[in-house]
């Protein structure tokens, strides 16, 4: 059996900073990847990072290609009635900015931080299985093609995502879930045409749209789909029609199309596992929750859980064991705060199938609202640039 301090479960973006920062701490720490690294990189996922995302990863000094390469922007529009943009500029009602900058990027700038400093990191880890975690000396076990092996350890982060072992090694007698499935997904492309300049998000009576950016030549657009179709169902001819049919005017003919490089249909959901802490066991990200992308927040809510993990462990190791002992109730604040953003969000934007007309007014109403006064707008521009860290 080998020693480490903390075993990281997961080679996302969750588990490659925390093992970033427990690094540039002198704290000694494994990750282990179900995954090929490839596999991780080739993922298309996130890609607006709010400010406090940025900072972070500025200060872990990982923010040199982010900030050569990301689009800074300040305003989020949203169409309706298939005319009517509002803007809502983030810039101007507080002085706050985002970044459009692809998770895919942010994955391999962590790998790239990780081959420098030679960090442990097992990728296709296959069977990885927590032990011992309601005590003071957990172990994790795992098949790395040569039979199994084991590693002692202080701490287990799991930062093994939705789909992960960590969570489900918290007994269900310990657990509460809290979840909201929608009635509908997200049908994704990643074009290399040039961006529509603007993040823009549609409601519409054909169903919600999106266009976003990753850099200047690489589009992200999304429809809003049944999850009962396939990807199959949407050639690229067939998503550009209903991309443009659900924009205004102005705003569709600004869209250039081409192939897609990439193209997926995912589902929307909302999910929180409380607490995020078992014995020695710490969860972060999408390991203890899991919003709609409709507020972009689910790798921002991954990086600041690290951020209060990374604390809670490096000063445990100097002793005090006040923000370890404070992680959970800490990290669920802000995911729950990105939670009901999320879910509103997602309420205001898309067409729901059972949606009624009192429904739709008071969706209208809601939009109109958002027009009409500042303090609604600050709200929302508040919400989505990012809550303060504690
Ligand atoms: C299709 C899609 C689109 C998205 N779009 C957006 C968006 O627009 N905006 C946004 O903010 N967020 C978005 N998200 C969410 C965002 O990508 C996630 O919140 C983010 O990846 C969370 O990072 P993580 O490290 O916690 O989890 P993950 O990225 O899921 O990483 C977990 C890692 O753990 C590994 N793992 C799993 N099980 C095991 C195991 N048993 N043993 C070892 N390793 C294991 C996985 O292979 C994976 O590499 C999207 C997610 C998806 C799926």
């Amino acid at each position: 059996m080998t020693e480490t301090e903390v075993v990281i479960v997961g080679a996302g973006p969750a588990g490659m900073l925390l093992s970033h920062l427990l690094d540039a701490a002198g704290l000694d720490n494994v990750v282990l990847e179900r995954q090929t690294r490839q596999y991780v990189l080739d993922r298309i996922r996130a890609g607006v990072l709010e400010w406090g995302t940025v900072e972070t990863l500025r200060e872990a000094g990982l923010g040199a290609r982010m900030d050569a390469e990301g689009h800074v922007h300040d305003t989020i529009n949203i169409a309706w009635r298939g005319e009517d943009v509002l803007s809502v500029d983030t810039n101007e009602l507080l002085g706050r900015q985002m970044m459009a900058y692809g998770q895919t990027r942010i994955q391999e700038d962590l790998y790239a931080a990780a081959d420098a400093r030679r960090a442990q990191v097992v990728f296709e880890a296959a069977d990885v299985a927590l032990h011992d975690l309601d005590t003071d000396h957990p172990s994790v076990t795992y098949d790395a093609g040569g039979g199994t092996e084991r590693i002692g350890c202080a701490f287990v982060a799991g930062c093994d995502g939705f789909h992960g072992v960590s969570r489900l090694s918290i007994p269900d007698s310990v657990r509460t879930e809290f979840e909201k499935v929608y009635p509908f997904g997200w049908l994704g492309i990643l074009a290399e045409t040039p961006p529509l300049p603007i993040l823009l998000y549609a409601n519409h009576e054909r169903g919600f749209a999106l266009c976003s950016m990753r850099n200047p030549m690489l589009s992200r657009y999304y429809v809003q789909a049944p999850m009962t179709d396939s990807v199959d169902d949407w050639s690229d001819d067939r998503f550009w029609t209903e991309l443009l049919a659900r924009l205004p005017a102005g705003q569709a003919d600004r869209i250039v199309t081409g192939p897609s490089i990439e193209k997926s249909l995912a589902p929307l959901r909302s999910y929180v596992s409380e607490p995020m802490r078992w014995g020695r066991l710490f969860l972060a990200g999408d390991a203890a929750h899991i919003v709609p992308p409709t507020g972009a927040k689910g790798l921002n809510l991954a990086v600041s859980d690290v951020r209060y993990l990374a604390r809670a462990l490096i000063a445990s190791d100097a002793g005090d064991d006040t923000y370890l002992d404070g992680y959970s109730d800490m990290a669920l604040r802000r995911v729950w705060g990105a939670v009901r953003f999320s879910w509103w969000m997602t309420n205001l934007l898309h067409r729901f199938p059972d949606q009624t007309a009192f429904d739709q007014r008071a969706q209208e109403q809601e939009l109109s609202y958002l027009a009409s006064s500042e303090s609604a707008r600050r709200s929302l521009a508040e919400q989505y640039v990012g809550l303060p860290y504690e």
